[in-house]
């Protein structure tokens, strides 16, 4: 049983200005795809064949092609579910949430932003939930929450900071990605993320 390239919910150019179509076209047709495919491969013919990509991932001492791959494949897909053209705004309770876990939905902003731009080199910044509540972590090249060693908890927020992500509208200006991102998330996905890891 072969994972799959999830098909998008918009148009590579639904997003912009804040991602651009070409980076969209690229991150989803050739990375994303890229990693679909070699996790295919690193799994064919293993004990990690007929798992769930969640079981895989939680694994301890995965094989580095798995670890990679599986965490390219799972945190592409939460990226895109989490992004949407339109603006679609949490809940009161949600947002309640959010204050009682960092004081203000700014603080929260803040401290994820913190978390993006001071990850060196290519990796994640994460909203996870952990018996409730909230939490902002990061994690290096294609690891996440949900690995052995990880920061621990369910992913329900996540934004890629590999360069690939952003580099032909923003160059280095990784900052000023990181603040367009809050333009175009889902928060009614984010909510129903968190709702599902309770
Ligand atoms: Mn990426």
């Amino acid at each position: 049983m072969a994972f799959e390239l999830p098909q998008l919910n918009y148009d590579y150019s639904a997003l912009e200005p804040h991602i651009d179509a070409k980076t969209m076209e690229i991150h989803h047709s050739k990375h994303h795809a890229g990693y679909t495919n070699n996790l295919n491969k690193a799994i064919d013919g293993t004990e990690f064949e007929n798992k769930s990509i969640e079981e895989i991932l939680k694994t301890p001492n995965l094989p580095v092609a798995i670890q990679n791959n599986g965490g390219g494949y799972y945190n592409h897909c939460l990226f895109w579910e989490i992004l949407s053209p339109n603006a679609e705004q949490a809940s009161n309770d949600f947002i309640a949430l959010i204050e009682k876990s960092f004081g203000s939905c700014d603080a929260m902003k803040k401290q994820f932003a913190q978390a993006a731009a001071t990850r060196f080199g290519s990796g994640w910044a994460w909203l996870c939930s952990k018996n409730g509540e909230l939490s902002i972590c990061s994690t290096p090249n294609q690891d996440n929450p949900l690995m052995v060693g990880g920061c621990e908890g369910t992913p329900i927020l996540g934004l890629d900071v590999w360069e690939h992500a952003y580099y032909l509208n923003y160059q280095n200006r990784r900052p000023d990605y990181i603040k367009a991102f809050w333009d175009i998330v889902n928060w009614k996905a984010v909510e129903a993320k968190y709702q599902a890891s309770l």
